[in-house]
């Protein structure tokens, strides 16, 4: 949080009450950080000179010793569908990318939670490359926080729903994804509903029950495989928490919110289709019988390709096919549409393609170089 060169903290990625205790450690009043979260994520403010119910000397004070600052935008790009990429350049020249996805009254945030990722799934670019850091509070929210930039004329609500289904496992970013999970979800930040924020997991047994002690959100789990042996392969993080352990952890995360309305929630199950591999009626029997007794809905994903990679986009049939063998036995069943493809921005198929030196990549690259935009983002 705090910027070494500069020694300034950053308040950007600091929930209530941490704000409230840096507040208090300068001799003032708890209530200011409240308005100062108002002033920075519903008005979009980084400039303390400019939070004019504060008084004049601790404006002055607060600009010596802190600073609200988002990670800058080198890039950014609305596609035909109106799906809306940003590539952010991270403290020590990372790059992360951010989608939003407007459908109707939705407007979806993808959200990174780590530059890279260290669990190495088969058909994941983002694992591809391995795993460089872990993302700040400050640098999660602060995808949020560009996303629903006041300046760009959007609508208060630019943001209706939060997925951490960007690159990196968020559940091994705990410390920093916590803090500002609530943030989109504190009424002076983002007041976004408890249901409307999904993480997405690819299964790390222990840090979902810890995410189900800290927080009230809704829960994704990365499935893509209805049987242990076909599991290891895909996502080597089963070999560790195979599915009995896995789907045992769904029904304790769902048990442990379950209201009065006697638990309509529900785990999204992903399933990316990968032809010939994961996709076939079988497999889709053997799911059914996994989810016999974890209420759950399941998301088809189609495989977004990248270079080298060892998959293929299952057939449309064969995803048709697949969902109805779900449909028929009473689950709800859903197929992902395939989004902003033209700018290669998918949610949850964030490729990355500024890391790599594939062909696809120094096309993509010489088109960020020609629009890349100045000055960052504040
Ligand atoms: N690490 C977390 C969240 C980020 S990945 C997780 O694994 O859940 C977000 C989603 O995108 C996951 O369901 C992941 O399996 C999926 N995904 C990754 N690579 C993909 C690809 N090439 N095509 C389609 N979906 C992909
Ligand atoms: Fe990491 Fe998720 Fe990609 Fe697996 S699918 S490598 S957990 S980002």
């Amino acid at each position: 949080m705090i910027n070494v060169e500069q020694g300034k903290v950053n308040l950007l990625g600091m929930t209530l009450p941490d704000m409230e205790s840096f507040f208090a450690s300068m001799g003032q009043a708890r209530f200011r950080a409240s308005q100062v979260m108002k002033w920075i994520h519903q008005r979009g403010v980084t400039d303390f000179e400019l939070m004019t119910n504060i008084a004049k000397d601790l404006r002055l004070q607060l600009a010596e010793v802190a600073e609200v600052r988002p990670p800058s935008v080198v890039y950014e790009h609305t596609a035909a569908d109106g799906t809306h990429k940003w590539v952010l350049e991270l403290d020590g020249g990372s790059r992360i990318e951010t989608v939003l996805i407007p459908d109707g009254d939705r407007r979806t945030l993808c959200v990174s939670s780590q530059v890279g990722c260290s669990l190495d799934c088969s058909f994941c670019s983002t694992g591809k490359q391995g795993f460089q850091r872990d993302l700040t509070s400050a640098e999660i929210i602060g995808q949020v926080f560009i996303a629903c930039r006041r300046d760009q004329g959007d609508a208060p609500r630019a943001v209706s729903n939060v997925v951490m289904m960007g690159m990196g496992e968020p559940l091994l970013n705990f410390d920093a994804v916590v803090p500002a999970l609530n943030i989109m979800l504190d009424d002076w930040g983002y007041g976004l509903s408890k249901r409307r924020v999904t993480v997405s997991t690819s299964g790390l047994v222990p840090m979902m029950d810890r995410l189900g002690e800290a927080l009230d959100v809704a829960l994704a789990v990365s499935l893509h495989a209805p049987n242990d042996a076909l599991r290891n392969e895909l996502v080597p993080v089963n070999r560790r928490y195979p599915l009995r352990e896995l789907m045992a952890a769904c029904r304790r995360y769902l048990q442990r919110y379950q209201g009065p309305d006697g638990g309509r929630r529900r785990i999204t199950m992903e399933y990316v289709m990968l032809a010939g591999v994961n996709d076939q009626p079988e497999h889709a029997r053997e799911l059914l019988r996994l989810l016999n007794d974890v209420p759950s809905k399941i998301n088809l994903i189609p495989f977004n390709p990248f270079p080298h990679a060892p998959y293929q986009r299952s057939s449309r049939e064969a995803v048709l096919a697949f969902q109805k063998i779900l449909q028929d036995a009473g689950l709800t069943c859903t197929v992902r549409s395939t989004r902003g493809d033209d700018i290669d921005a998918a949610c949850g198929q964030l490729v990355g393609q500024v890391q790599d030196k594939t062909r696809r990549s120094q096309r993509w690259q010489q088109r960020v170089a020609v629009q890349e935009i100045s000055g960052g983002s504040s």
